[in-house]
């Protein structure tokens, strides 16, 4: 479904892309879910190896399912049953992957991509390795600058995905980071994509609807 958007939102949505371009960085806009697939079925090939760094909008964009019953070789790190172990060897393999999947914690309308992780696996395929990196993200992740994507993370995705991880850290409780020394701890890599040297290997596709957190 087509989400109604204001024009504030689609100048931002425009000026977000015309920064990220300037970095070398391509920037797309499609409307819904469908416009998605199709676009990512267009840029990923057939046969070739694909993985993914978690994300919630991955899966409520139905991507993951697509992944998983295309003509793709896809490093599914979400399969039933997978071991810690097959885990990791995932991690490391995604680094050759073809494309690498991902969405962002927060895109500025600079043209940056700020990112914070856990063990480091999603911004390191980021920046290095695979071919092409395929970034998705809701419209609710695009922010004014740096300063406001870390705000973004500390007061919204990190306790959000804290909870849905089950960490036994105080921002699941609080709602908002402390910056916590806690074991349990997700914020362990902060990284910040201002620019590429391959134009074009990041692509970013605006969704133009919330998606994730
Ligand atoms: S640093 Fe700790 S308190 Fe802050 S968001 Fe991350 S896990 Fe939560």
């Amino acid at each position: 479904m087509v989400y109604d958007m204001n024009p504030q939102m689609k100048e931002r949505i425009e000026r977000t892309i015309r920064n990220l371009e300037k970095h070398n960085i391509h920037g797309l806009f499609v409307a819904d879910e469908n416009e998605l697939r199709m676009k990512l079925q267009e840029w990923i090939p057939e046969g070739s190896t694909v993985a993914v760094g978690d994300s919630m909008t991955l899966s409520e964009t139905g991507i993951i399912e697509m992944l998983r019953n295309g003509n793709y070789h896809f490093l599914d790190k979400y399969r039933p049953g997978i071991t810690r172990a097959e885990k990791q060897d995932i991690y490391r393999r995604s680094f050759s992957a073809d494309t690498f999947l991902c969405s962002t914690n927060a895109l500025t309308e600079t043209g940056e991509l700020y990112n914070v992780d856990g063990n480091g696996s999603r911004v390191a395929a980021m920046i290095y390795g695979p071919d092409q990196v395929i970034v998705v993200a809701g419209i609710n992740k695009i922010v004014k600058n740096l300063e406001e994507a870390e705000e973004r993370v500390r007061k919204t995705a990190a306790p959000l995905d804290a909870k849905r991880l089950q960490k036994k850290t105080p921002c699941v409780s609080l709602g908002y980071c402390v910056d916590c020394q806690s074991d349990d701890r997700i914020c362990n890599d902060v990284v910040i994509i201002k620019r590429q040297f391959v134009k074009g290997r990041i692509k970013v596709i605006i969704v133009g609807k919330p998606l994730g957190y």
